[in-house]
């Protein structure tokens, strides 16, 4: 163990991504080095995500390689934040006891204060940390920015309602005050985030008026959101995606499932016609990108109606698909219902589902082959001597040959060609 060492381990979604990079900021103000191996550190916290069984699974695994370790040097401390706090707290007590600190979601504010008594150093206030822009992370270039927390739906099979709590909008005010300190500093990409992020109300403005006042107001920044819900989709939001070129004409709509009855027993409130409705009035706006969730094997999914979900994304043709098989969570729903799909048919209908998706993916992408985009360069390419990775507005991945001078800056790329995964390119002059 390395003394003065802290680790940040982050499972899940973009707000935990966040709020780990505020707490890295925390740290690193109070004197620790950050490190990346858990084992080193003299400091471990955890950010955990609940939202499905394999997400708890790989930090259950963690942990009980982590915390013996414990035993062997007293000064090794480890602390879990996050939705799996809420959820398992009485497990987390009773599997690992030695823990020193649990945070739920709601209590993170208090997370400097627990710090202090913890590490007897001084910690400034969670607050004081929000959205500042740190040179130091990755993309210094880009930020999200939490509209909205909690959610006030109740689909069958998800815990975040219970985790999470009810809706809870930021005024345009709160949002800009952040934000304009960020663009100042020279942030590139905004990407505004909330459960169902079309549902953001405040006073008289909606999500519609809210995007159209944040492209206004930042006018040479991308700027993005996750996740839209279907069922209040404001076609508004379309029309002004449209109309202004620095919102990113990417819409992450999950559907979940592309069968009207397993729609209705997920609570999700839309049929499939009304969904395939939506989207197709979304493909109006040019080179729009979409991406779904997909969840297979919901309890009394049969064959057909999981073949009604295959069909639906042949029909749509995603950009992206984020694929999961359906895992019990505790206190929701859909837990109780009958007829529960054996976790092996879930899985070989995930594993279909991936596979129709990816060798679609590469004939998809060939819509973009030989057009020039404005990409934003984000670092050097894993693969390939002098390449860089970039994104496109539809957020898909476009690898091309360039100086690492250009990251962080927007540029033009022709697409040349493009895999399952990535689109090809050479820089524009
Ligand atoms: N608010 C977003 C989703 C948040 S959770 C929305 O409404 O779309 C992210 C994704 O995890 C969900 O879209 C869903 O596809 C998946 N998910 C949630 N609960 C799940 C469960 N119990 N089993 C499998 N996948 C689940
Ligand atoms: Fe979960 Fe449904 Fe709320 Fe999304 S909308 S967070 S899936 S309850």
């Amino acid at each position: 163990m390395k003394e003065n060492t802290a680790c940040i381990m982050n499972f899940g979604c973009q707000m935990n991504e966040y709020e780990s990079l505020t707490i890295t900021k925390m740290l690193d103000k109070a004197g620790y080095e950050l490190i990346s191996s858990a084992d080193q550190a003299e400091l471990v916290i955890f950010n955990t995500c609940t939202v499905r069984d394999n997400a708890d699974e790989k930090i259950w695994n963690r942990l009980s390689s982590l915390v013996p370790q414990k035993r062997k040097n007293k000064a090794k401390k480890i602390g879990i934040m996050g939705c799996m706090v809420e959820a398992q707290r009485e497990v987390f007590l009773k599997k690992h006891p030695e823990i020193d600190f649990l945070i739920s979601p709601v209590e993170l504010p208090q997370i400097s204060k627990v710090l202090r008594d913890l590490t007897a150093r001084s910690y400034e206030e969670y607050s004081t940390y929000e959205l500042m822009l740190d040179e130091k992370a990755k993309f210094p270039f880009r930020t999200y920015m939490p509209i909205q927390t909690g959610c006030n739906f109740n689909c069958s099979y998800c815990i975040v309602p219970a985790v999470k709590g009810r809706e809870v909008n930021l005024s345009p005010d709160e949002i800009f005050k952040k934000l304009d300190s960020l663009v100042e500093k020279g942030v590139k990409e905004i990407t505004l985030l909330g459960q169902t992020i079309n549902s953001y109300k405040h006073e008289d403005i909606k999500f519609a008026d809210l995007l159209e006042m944040t492209a206004l107001r930042y006018k040479g920044v991308w700027i993005r959101f996750l996740t839209s819900h279907p069922i209040l989709f404001d076609e508004k939001i379309i029309d002004i995606v449209a109309k202004h070129e620095n919102l990113c004409s990417y819409f992450h709509i999950p559907a979940q499932s592309g069968n009207s009855r397993i729609l209705k027993e997920m609570k999700r409130g839309y049929t499939r016609e009304k969904y395939l409705k939506l989207i197709s009035k979304m493909r109006e706006v040019k080179d729009v990108c979409i991406s779904t969730d997909m969840i297979c094997g919901f309890p009394s999914e049969t064959d057909e109606e999981f073949e009604d979900s295959l069909s639906m994304m042949r029909e749509i043709g995603y950009e992206t698909a984020f694929m999961f098989y359906y895992s019990e969570r505790k206190n929701t729903p859909a837990t109780d219902m009958d007829d529960s799909i054996p976790v092996s048919i879930r899985k070989e209908r995930l594993a279909k589902m991936i596979d129709q998706q990816l060798s679609m993916q590469g004939d998809i992408y060939q819509k973009f082959v030989g057009k020039i985009y404005k990409v934003l360069v984000e670092n050097k390419a894993r693969k390939g001597e002098n390449c860089l990775k970039a994104r496109t507005a539809g957020n898909l991945p476009v690898i091309f040959e360039g100086d690492i001078s250009l990251i962080g800056s927007f540029v033009n790329v022709k697409i040349d060609s493009a895999t399952s995964h990535t689109l090809l390119a050479t820089l524009q002059d």
